[in-house]
This record gives structure tokens, C-alpha cells and sequence, in this order.
């Protein structure tokens, strides 16, 4: 998602409380920044936020990051969350190639990756957020028993996740090509994406990694 550039979103995010400028500083020391144990659960690439608010409204119980590159698209959420000011839930404007610099071993118990850009050229596969790099660089900071939930409704993206999943050796606990239509639907929050493109009738995918085996639930 890129937005028209807003000028002083910059500074208006350095300016912000409900964002960190130097996060690396709390790696490994999240919950001391939350302030409690609960798990810490994170969307990388999240746009303008509104998956995550939503989670972090219905789920007290879990700590939220919101992690997004761009700052115009990064200054929306940081507006909502001014109105809302949620406890729970903090924004970073970073790149997900950096991320072992501000989590350690074991500190994210969820990595979200809603609608990711899905770079179609092949030269810049490197670039997907499911590649097999990033799959193992998830697993610097992912908990034993953590997840990665993707969602997109580009099938071609899907089925180069689904291999990179095989290639990085991760466990698919979900894998299911029309989300909308499965009991998996339940508990369900729309990303921003997942509205636009399921109103246009695309069908959603779904997928659920972990490095832990569990019995997978498949509809292939
Ligand atoms: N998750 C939202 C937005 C999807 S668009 C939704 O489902 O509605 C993908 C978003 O990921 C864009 O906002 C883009 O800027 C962000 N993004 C892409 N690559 C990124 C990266 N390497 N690090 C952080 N954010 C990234």
C-alpha cells in the first residue's frame, strides 16, 4: 500500500507517543515495554492498521506491533490510535528485512502477513514476505510454538508460499483456498485488502505455519 506522499509524516511519527523511533533498543525487552507477560503478536506490513486495532481491541490479552514501511501509510494508523489510544498495541515504522535487530529468540508468540505485496517478477522473489528467507528469519524471533498466518488472494503468491514453507521446514497447520467458505471463517477480521478483494469475488487464502508439528487442517 502507498499512499500519495504526506509531507511531515516523518515528523509527525518521530513526533508521536504511540510509536518507537529506536526500536532495536527493546529487543528482547518487550514485555518490559508493555509493561505485563503477555505474548506479543505482530503484523509486518500491516497499511493503515485496521486488522491489528481490531485484534488488539477483542484480544486484552495479547500485546500487539504494528509494523509498516511507509510513514504516510503508517500516519493513519498512528491518528486512529490517538482517538483510541489502545493499551495494547504499538507501532513501528521498519523494514522486515531488519527485524532480527529488534525482536530476540522466542519474543513473538504471532507474525501476521495480510495481502503482502506480491513483487511478480521473478528477480524479486527475494522481496516476498513468505519467501524461504524470510521464513527463516521468522524463526530468529518466533516462539517454538509460534505462528505465521498469511492471507492473500493471490493464488501464484500462495502457491510460492506454500513451497517456501516446504523449504524452510515449517509445519502447514492451515492451508485453505477459499477462507470465506470454511469453518475457519470463525473469528475472522478483514484486512483493508481482504474487503476490497473479496467484494470483487476473489476468494481469500489462508495458510498457518509453525516449526512445531501439529495435524494439519487442509482443503487441498
Ligand atoms: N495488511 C494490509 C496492507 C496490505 S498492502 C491489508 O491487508 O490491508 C502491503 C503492505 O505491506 C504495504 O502497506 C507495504 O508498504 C507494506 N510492506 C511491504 N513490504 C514491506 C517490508 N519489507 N517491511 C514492512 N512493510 C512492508
Amino acid at each position: 500500500m502507498r499512499l500519495r506522499n504526506i509531507p511531515g509524516s516523518r515528523e509527525a511519527i518521530a513526533e508521536s507517543p504511540y510509536t518507537i523511533n529506536e526500536p532495536e533498543a527493546y529487543k528482547g525487552r518487550w514485555n518490559e515495554y508493555f509493561g505485563n507477560d503477555r505474548p506479543i503478536r505482530i503484523e509486518i506490513g500491516m497499511g493503515k492498521g485496521r486488522f491489528i486495532m481490531e485484534q488488539a481491541r477483542i484480544h486484552p490479552e495479547f500485546n500487539y506491533i504494528g509494523i509498516e514501511k511507509y510513514s504516510s501509510v503508517l500516519l493513519r494508523a498512528l491518528q486512529k490510535q490517538q482517538e483510541e489510544e489502545l493499551p495494547n498495541i504499538v507501532f513501528l515504522r521498519f523494514e522486515a528485512e531488519h527485524l532480527a535487530d529488534v525482536f530476540g529468540p522466542g519474543e513473538v508468540d504471532r507474525i501476521y502477513l495480510n495481502f503482502s505485496d506480491p513483487w511478480p517478477k521473478d528477480r524479486h522473489a527475494h522481496r516476498r514476505l513468505t519467501s524461504e528467507a524470510f521464513l527463516k528469519l521468522y524463526e530468529k524471533f518466533l516462539k517454538e510454538d509460534g505462528t505465521v498466518e498469511f492471507k492473500t488472494d493471490n493464488q501464484t503468491l500462495f502457491d510460492f508460499s506454500l513451497e517456501s514453507a516446504e523449504a524452510a521446514d515449517y509445519e502447514i497447520w492451515l492451508c485453505t483456498r477459499d477462507l470465506h467458505h470454511s469453518p475457519y471463517v470463525q473469528g475472522n477480521i478483514m484486512t483493508e485488502y481482504e474487503e476490497r478483494f473479496s467484494s470483487m469475488g476473489n476468494p481469500i487464502c489462508k495458510m498457518i505455519l509453525s516449526k512445531q508439528r501439529k495435524e494439519a487442517a487442509t482443503d487441498e
